[in-house]
């Protein structure tokens, strides 16, 4: 099957036909099928535990996409070979495995979720959140507030279970006042292509069950002590990033500022079809990059290689990702 915008984007709207797409197969799944006597083990648990002061986070792997290469405005072969092998990483062509993560900030006195992940009928390969969760030791109903960095499906799909009741009850919705209106505007779905449509439709249903428990804000706030929302826009116009502050260590969390890391670190000009406005998120994810790398400052990234929590080194005129190290949490 030739994997093109149109099929992943059917894709991302569950379209039933898709249901185990081989575009969502990574090869290394394929090689391990045809591996004669293949031993089954089970998955590794996809929870990590990081501490940034007096907050406890743990990442949640909810899986992967295989994303098309042809995703990519400004993809080059060898320039991608490049960075692929300086970060250690196996090169492939035509797709690469592009991790969802999601987040729990434990406060002390709140649970807040950061990303809800994926239902599993957007792919074989995702909708893993809640037995990570689960193996993390954390309950769904433990959860109090869910912190939502934009309303694409593979951040929001999972918010709403199939009776369209809320999938986190205790949870009350906050996101971006921009983001919020962003998405619930007609004018925008009107304009759209047929495909975004869809996930504007989507979007919508899986927020609609917290429309009368929801907080919107705007701007850079902060929204409990030690964590400032940041406007990250150009991805979606209200994509918002949000800082973690205690006891003088940092963290940043951001959604979409990232989608390959072996390749956007490196080459920060390369878009995503994805972006709402393109030149805004270069401009957003340049600044923000130049930021970490300055302030040394720990990030935590939707889609960065899991658990997503790292580093930005600055390389000429370009990053180098580097993973946190384990430490005691
Ligand atoms: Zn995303």
């Amino acid at each position: 099957m030739e994997v093109t915008k149109r099929t992943l984007l059917q894709g991302l709207l569950m379209a039933p036909a898709l249901a185990a797409p081989a575009l969502l197969l990574s090869q290394s799944e394929k090689v391990f099928a045809q591996t004669p006597k293949a031993k089954t083990y089970n998955d590794t648990p996809g929870f990590h535990h990081y501490r940034v002061g007096d907050f406890k986070v743990t990442a949640l792997l909810d899986g992967y996409f295989e994303m098309p290469t042809n995703f990519i405005k400004g993809y080059d072969e060898k320039a991608a070979k490049a960075s692929t092998i300086q970060s250690y990483r196996r090169f492939t062509t035509g797709s690469i495995p592009v991790p969802v993560n999601a987040y729990v900030i434990n406060t002390g006195t709140e649970m807040i979720l950061l990303g809800a992940g994926t239902p599993t009928f957007m792919g074989a390969t995702l909708g893993k959140l809640p037995a990570n969760m689960a193996a993390a030791g954390i309950n769904p109903d433990d959860i109090t507030k869910v912190l939502l960095t934009h309303t694409h499906p593979d951040h929001v799909a999972a918010l709403a279970k199939k009776d369209g009741s809320k999938a986190f009850r205790n949870a009350t919705l906050m996101c971006s006042e921009t983001e919020w209106n962003f998405i619930h505007n007609d004018e925008v779905r009107k304009a759209s292509p047929e495909d975004f449509k869809g996930m504007i439709d989507y979007a919508r249903s899986a927020l609609a069950p917290y429309k009368d428990d929801r907080q919107t804000f705007s701007g850079k706030k902060e929204l409990f002590p030690g964590i400032t929302s940041s406007p990250l826009p150009g991805h979606t116009p209200g994509h918002t990033g949000y800082e973690l502050h205690s006891k003088g260590e940092k963290l940043f969390f951001w959604g979409d500022v990232v989608h390959f890391s072996t390749l956007q670190f490196a080459n920060p000009d390369w878009k995503v079809i994805f972006d709402a406005d393109a030149e805004l998120a270069l401009k957003t994810r340049r600044a923000i990059f130049e930021r970490a790398s300055t302030e040394r400052m720990a990030i935590a990234g939707a889609h960065v290689d899991f658990p997503g929590i790292g580093y930005v080194e600055k390389s000429g005129d370009a990053y180098r990702y580097v993973s946190a190290p384990w430490m005691p949490t």
